[in-house]
């Protein structure tokens, strides 16, 4: 256990580390954020930052003489990185969870061992096994890098008429994963924190609405049956459970029209559609994953209110002001002063009174 007034080291300098070392500071924490960027939306909020580059082997030690617990906030932080720190100090979640979420292809064959549906797919590594595939598979697929993709980067949809070698080609890899195109009714998520003993607390499953391969608009509760929406909560349960999660996961999934739930992504972090937690529940998710890596009990995962978030994405920030003028609207920004399209620049979470 470590108590308040310990340090939390953060792999991860974005908006997800920010929301953390608030959340941590309310607890009496401090927080040392390590990333390569110089400036940072989670440096803007704490006192202790290292700059230097995952693989910086002194910087890294340096980094874990100075905390007490280590944490990401993001999956592409090299799992050796994660598993080079693990030698100094503990890292929670464990390099192991960050080591399957970090591989596309990894991640489904964990799903897959666990009984889980996920979309049909195979390991493509070259033009010929792309073609073999896709007579398996069928048009549409969907044609994805294993690492290092996000935010709907780093894939292509094979359509009716498109051409393989120009698909192939233009992501660049040596491993790729090819993927049936799930015709869903909707995509949810779940997000599960677990404590260092095993307990959970899991947020209700919540719908996700995505523009252009970006998260746009998170519904809360998700507008989907009773009975589907304890299955995903079962489904993110078990996977947290067989991952010895401490901390939190986050599990997408597509709900299909047939009522069956396929796991598309697993995110050993906290998650964008559960940024509405801060605002509507007992216990955000942020406050879960300091309690949870520090070892203190998990706080009540309850909402008080049902809620809409909407991330405010590139030039959208600009309507700031006039968020501000509805009293049930909460708005968070993340310090960015660059605004790039498609770039999140912060989110805007709107209260609805539970009946
Ligand atoms: P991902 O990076 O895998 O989360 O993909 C980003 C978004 O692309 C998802 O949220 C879906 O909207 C869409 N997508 C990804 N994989 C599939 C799939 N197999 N079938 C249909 N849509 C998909």
């Amino acid at each position: 256990m470590i108590p308040p007034g310990g340090t939390i080291g953060i792999l991860g300098g974005g908006q997800l580390g920010r929301m953390t070392a608030l959340a941590a500071a309310r607890l009496g924490y401090r927080c040392h954020v390590f990333c390569p960027e110089r400036e940072s939306p989670a440096k803007l909020v704490t006192c202790f930052a290292t700059t230097a580059d995952y693989t910086d082997k002194a910087a890294l030690a340096d980094f874990a003489r100075q905390v007490d617990v280590i944490t990401f906030e993001f999956e592409n932080v090299p799992a050796e990185t994660a598993e080079h720190l693990a030698a100094f100090k503990p890292v929670r979640p464990g390099p192991a969870a960050l080591r399957i979420a970090q591989d596309r292809l990894k991640e489904k064959e964990y799903v897959g061992a666990a009984s889980i549906a996920t979309a049909p797919y195979a390991a493509v590594t070259n033009l010929t096994e792309l073609e073999a595939s896709l007579q398996r598979i069928g048009r549409p697929a969907l044609l994805k890098t294993v690492r290092l993709g996000y935010d709907g980067k780093g894939q292509v949809t094979i359509g009716a008429g498109a051409d393989l070698a120009t698909a192939w080609r233009s992501l660049g890899t040596e491993l790729a994963i090819l993927e049936g195109f799930v015709d869903f009714a909707c995509e949810i998520s779940v997000i599960v924190a677990r404590g260092a003993g095993g307990a959970c607390a899991i947020y209700p499953a919540v719908e996700n609405r995505h523009v252009n391969g970006i998260l746009d608009t998170t519904i809360v509760p998700a507008p989907i049956a009773p009975e589907a929406a304890a299955r995903a909560v079962a489904i993110a349960r078990r996977l947290a459970e067989g991952l010895d999660i401490a901390g939190l996961l986050a599990v997408e999934m597509f709900l299909t029209k047939r009522g069956e739930l396929l796991v598309n992504e697993l995110a050993p972090r906290p998650h964008n559609s559960g940024h509405w937690t801060i605002d509507a529940c007992h216990t955000s998710q942020f406050e879960q994953l300091v309690r949870a890596i520090c070892g203190l009990p998990l706080g009540s995962a309850e909402r008080h209110s049902d809620a809409v978030m909407k991330n405010l994405i590139g030039a959208e920030v600009a309507n700031w002001r006039a968020i501000l003028d509805d009293p049930l609207r909460k708005l968070h920004l993340y310090g960015k002063t660059e605004i790039l399209p498609g770039r999140k620049m912060g989110h805007v979470t709107t209260l609805i009174p539970r009946r």
